[in-house]
């Protein structure tokens, strides 16, 4: 019976180092399959009472609980890309031990190793819970992980202090059947669990955010691509009601020269310089993306279509100094532009053809330029509304 928590313990094990099989670049997730071993080593090791001596005991199953403590909280920890530090996990590993060798050999006091090690243990996860307190304005697992951690880390101190009070029972044997014993072992067995499954839970779900992200963005440039700026735009016209929404499309101008002159190596840093470009000109919550081969487009939630050509100028005007690798034959790299203002009852593919009419337009009438109105019949290069003057590199205000 008293292997129950062992085995346990070597399921949540197994299934941490399953999930580093899956994804090996999560270097945490062994931290996490070791934690829960070391914690069966150190259970089996007092279970067997081996080395059958109390002070050895004693020291040996407390190097094994510090390091699952200490491993454990660094493994959490460096999930959300933070840590303790190799000198902070030094010194608690040399207090804790220090101590439990001085209450083992030295003068030996069972009650005061136990303080050492559930207050040590308690301080370790509560120290490694405050670092965590940007997860509680996170996703619900995130904020589940938080308080779990939290509670584990404060149960160690109440626990103890009224399980065990002031006085230790004097033989070992009669301290594995005290009410400290056992309500050490239940609250380590519910908490404990608790904490790896909301651990694998959270690596559940950046597994399948970052499967989303991947799903959804280009891979050259970043941007979003065209399935996810689709949907996106979908939602957000969904949601304009009367409020201004422009979309702006952008065509890169003889493009294929560029492959066929420079190779497509250079024709894939444009696009990737554009890119940069495109997400350096908006604001944070304008969807730019890929949309096909040389083509962006840009959804700018509450700007009027005066917004659209501003940006769209910006665009030209970074483009003419857009730095790459090779000297461009035929000048600097120009860009043409079609901008529609969402109108009430419009739905993203009306919307969508009004703006691709217009870079049409564009194109037709010179390219490196940008079209916002369909009478422009043939519009000078570089022309647009009053509306669009400046070229500040930075997004400006709507
Ligand atoms: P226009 O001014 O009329 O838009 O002419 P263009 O040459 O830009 O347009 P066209 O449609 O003739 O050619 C687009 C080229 O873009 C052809 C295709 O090989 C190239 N292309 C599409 N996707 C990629 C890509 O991912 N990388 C590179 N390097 N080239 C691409
Ligand atoms: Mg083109
Ligand atoms: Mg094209």
């Amino acid at each position: 019976m008293a292997l129950i928590g062992p085995a346990v313990l070597c399921v949540f094990s197994l299934a941490f180092l399953w999930a580093w099989v899956i994804e090996r670049r999560r270097h945490y997730l062994l931290l996490l399959a070791a934690a829960p071993a070391l914690f069966a080593i150190a259970v089996t090791i007092q279970v067997f009472f081996w080395p059958p001596s109390v002070p050895a005991n004693a020291v040996l199953s407390g190097v094994f609980y510090t390091l699952a403590v200490q491993v454990a909280a660094e493994g959490v920890l460096r999930r959300s890309g933070k840590r303790l530090g190799r000198a902070w996990h030094l010194c608690a590993f040399a207090a804790v031990m220090g101590g439990l060798w001085y209450f083992a050999y030295l003068v030996p006091n069972l009650l005061a190793r136990v303080y050492l090690q559930n207050f040590g243990y308690g301080f370790v996860l509560l120290v490694s819970s405050l670092q965590l307190t940007p997860l509680m304005r996170g996703r619900p697992v995130d904020r589940v992980l938080f308080w779990v951690l939290f509670v584990f880390g404060l149960h160690f101190f109440p626990r103890t202090i009224l399980t065990i009070g002031v006085e230790a029972p004097g033989d070992v044997r009669i301290f594995q059947d005290s009410l400290f014993w056992q309500a050490m072992h239940l609250s380590l067995a519910v908490l404990g669990a608790a904490l790896a499954t909301a651990l694998l839970a959270a690596t559940l779900s950046d597994v399948i955010d970052d499967l989303r992200r991947e799903r959804d963005s280009d891979g050259l440039t970043g941007l979003l691509n065209r399935r996810a700026f689709e949907q996106r735009a979908g939602a957000v016209l969904a949601a304009t009601g009367d409020a201004p929404c422009a979309l702006l499309v952008c065509d890169l101008d003889h493009f294929k020269r560029i492959n066929d002159s420079h190779g497509h190596g250079a024709g894939d840093e444009v696009l990737s310089a554009f890119g940069r470009l495109l997400r350096r000109l908006s604001h944070e919550n304008d969807l730019v993306a890929r949309i096909g081969g040389e083509e962006f487009a840009i959804l700018l939630p509450g700007a009027a279509e005066a917004a659209g050509q501003a940006l769209a100028e910006r665009a030209r005007s970074g483009l003419s100094g857009l730095v790459v690798s090779f000297a461009p034959s035929g000048g600097a790299v120009t860009a043409s532009f079609g901008i529609a203002e969402h109108q009430p009852g419009d739905s993203l593919s009306e919307l969508f053809t009004r703006a691709d009419r217009r870079l049409y337009l564009a194109k037709a009438g010179g390219r490196d330029c940008a079209v916002a109105d369909d009478a422009a019949a043939s519009p000078v290069p570089g022309a647009v509304s009053a509306a669009a003057l400046g070229a500040s590199s930075a997004p400006a205000p709507r």
